[in-house]
């Protein structure tokens, strides 16, 4: 495949902002030069009036630029005429949405209210049955000739009132349709937005925005790519609404969040962003402002090489091939390797925050899951046994004194690598940037064996530089595993999740990195070494502790979405592994918990119905019993683990 064979973005090597055309949406613009849009979705009741204005302002005073709501019968449709008439008298005038599932005549009543309608292509016209269907071609023409039916007067009234269209894909509920053809792809989601694109430019309307989102971060970023990939190639510049679905509450929302906004902004792609957390809307706000400012026009872009040839495929995870060297590389997880090095002195005790908790009654080191599997204690001297599982990182000038530990190994800088010749029989490490790469290093590290490369930045978007990079490895055919190290001694908590899983995401969702090393100073080291674990999991590279998907909620939810998911992650945090969702309602709840192994879906007031996959296996049960009754079916099926 040549470079334009997989085409996605305007450069790999510098920073450049893919150029969408600009479609206005009442008195602002998305896509073209305009800034990267920051957008919410209201969780009140769409019929409570006067709760939402007030949720909406709430968000508008945080910085929400554009206000998502609820529509999910014509009854709501028609309130919506009343809360932007209440917004308007409060002096607000930001653009309002309409949210669609299922239902074609609330959107077209929507339509001639507020300044966007958002539609699901997987759900505008048809009722998801969880069939896989055979369509001959006749049938399947027939298909697109129902949705045509059925969209075109919506492009119609949307053409008469200027109001703007998102058709806005969902991973988690394409078509049986599209799923027949496609399967459960990304180019499924993307052919599923063009059969809507398609009817819509024949009708000769383009204001449209375009998503493509998924709760699995690798799956959402392919997906975007492949939607760019195949707007090249027609010619079409649509904006793109970028989002991770269910992303989840706290950090690890955030985390999730940041690797797939975060990576795709690194792309240069993206023109509006919402960060759907299960938390209250105003509070997505920041976190999509600390995401997008990153991308201002002063942003500096470090200088690297350009490529003739992108050596990976963007649209098809696979991880890049590396030999082993103990745990690194090979089919091994990519390890976390955490940074002691600033510490005064080094005892038992310093590493409690990073997993080892030494019993001297015993003398046995407990180990938790996410116990970090290198520390790096740079100068230090470290006097004491440490854990059989624990590697210890030092600088090579002080590793030199412990050459006989087999759990000692040494940090080579490049000037080092490239003069001594005393290394370690079994691993060394060897820190490198792009600028200290060269035909000498090359040739000492293809006589070498054990060594594992830490590639470094310095630059505050060093990303491009360590891919750069990697493209340089994977061109060479070294096959060298590879930890990304990025230090941030500057950075709020907050900035600090948020930048770090960006940077370190973007390379992982690549198939690059064999691990991850991130010192941050100004930060606990509890914080940074649940954080590295974090953006793993979050990458799907890692799993260390239970997964949850859960919905930000809307004018549809059924119960207390925080609640509810604070009160089952406290009885379940502690399945390894398992992916739990907790869904509003049933309406949208099942298609869009994508490949969780259980889902808690809201199915009428007061009630549960609950899932094993895709599958009901206990219909409408009552709130008060249904997290027991999740606990029993956890059980029944073999994934419970007593504490
Ligand atoms: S799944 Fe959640 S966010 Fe989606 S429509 Fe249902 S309640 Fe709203």
């Amino acid at each position: 495949m040549n470079i334009s064979d997989k085409k996605y973005c305007n450069n790999l090597t510098a920073y450049s902002r893919f150029i969408t055309k600009e479609v206005i949406i009442g008195n602002i613009g998305i896509g073209g030069n305009n800034p990267i849009r920051l957008q919410s979705m209201t969780t009140t009741d769409t019929m409570n009036t006067i709760a939402t204005v007030e949720q909406s302002i709430k968000m508008i005073e945080a910085g929400c630029e554009l206000v998502r709501i609820t529509a999910p019968s014509i009854n709501e449709a028609k309130n919506l005429a009343n809360i932007k008439k209440e917004l308007h008298a409060r002096g607000y005038k930001t653009p309002l949405i309409a949210d669609i599932h299922f239902t074609p005549n609330a959107a077209e009543v929507a339509a001639r209210i507020v300044e966007k309608v958002r539609i699901n292509p997987g759900n505008f016209a048809d009722k998801k049955k969880f069939q896989s269907l055979e369509y001959t071609d006749t049938e399947y023409n027939e298909e697109l000739n129902r949705i045509r039916e059925k969209f075109s007067p919506l492009v119609k009234i949307c053409k008469e009132y200027g109001t703007a269209i998102r058709i806005g894909t969902n991973h988690g509920s394409l078509s049986d349709r599209i799923m027949s053809r496609y399967g459960d792809s990304p180019m499924g989601m993307v052919m599923s937005a063009f059969e809507f694109l398609d009817i819509a430019e024949d009708l000769g309307y383009g204001n449209i925005v375009l998503s493509m989102k998924s709760s699995n971060t690798q799956v959402m970023v392919q997906a975007y790519r492949l939607l760019v990939h195949e707007m090249m190639k027609t010619g079409r510049k649509y904006p793109l609404h970028l989002g991770v679905t269910e992303a989840g509450d706290g950090e690890d929302g955030r985390i999730k969040s940041a690797i797939g906004i975060g990576t795709l902004l690194e792309d240069g792609l993206g023109d509006t962003i919402r960060v759907s957390l299960t938390e209250d809307p105003e509070l997505e706000i920041p976190v999509a402002k600390i995401l997008a400012d990153r991308y201002s026009s002063k942003r500096l872009t470090p200088v690297v090489p350009s490529i003739k040839e992108n050596p990976i495929n963007p649209f098809n995870y696979s991880k890049r091939k590396t030999i082993s060297i103990i745990n690194i590389g090979g089919t091994k997880v990519p390890v976390v390797v955490a940074d002691c090095s600033i510490e005064r002195e080094i005892n038992q005790a310093s590493f409690i925050p990073l997993g080892y908790i030494y019993d001297e009654t015993s003398d046995k080191w407990n180990i938790s899951d996410t116990a970090a599997d290198y520390i790096f204690t740079g100068i230090h001297h470290v006097n004491f046994e440490i854990p059989g599982t624990l590697g210890l990182i030092q600088n090579y000038k002080v590793w030199l004194n412990n050459t006989g530990d087999k759990n000692r190994f040494p940090l080579f800088t490049t000037t080092e690598f490239l003069s001594e010749s005393v290394f370690s029989n079994s691993l060394n490490f060897i820190k490198i940037s792009i600028d200290e790469f060269s035909d000498s290093f090359l040739e000492k590290l293809e006589q070498q064996n054990n060594c594992v490369l830490v590639i470094t930045s310095n630059h505050i978007n060093g990303m491009i530089q360590q891919r750069r990079l990697m493209f340089e490895l994977l061109n060479e055919n070294i096959s060298t595993p590879v930890i990304f190290k990025r230090e941030y001694n500057h950075l709020n908590t907050d900035e600090l999740s948020l930048h770090s899983a960006t940077d370190f995401g973007a390379l992982l969702l690549d198939g690059f990195g064999d691990g991850i090393w991130l010192k941050a100073d100004n930060q606990l080291a509890q914080n940074v070494n649940r954080l590295c674990f974090g953006i793993l999991q979050g990458c799907r590279q890692r799993i260390s502790k239970t997964e949850y998907i859960s919905c930000p909620s809307c004018g549809r939810t059924l119960f207390d979405l925080q609640e509810t998911t604070a009160k089952i992650r406290a009885v379940t945090n502690h399945l390894k592994g398992v992916k739990i969702a907790i869904m509003g309602c049933i309406v949208n709840g099942p298609g869009e918990m994508a490949d969780a192994d259980y889902g808690y879906v809201g199915s009428g007031p007061g009630k549960i119905t609950l899932y094993k996959g895709k599958d009901i296996m206990k219909r409408s049960i009552n709130t008060e019993t249904a997290v027991d009754e999740l606990i029993n079916l956890i059980k029944e099926n073999g994934d419970w683990i007593e504490i």
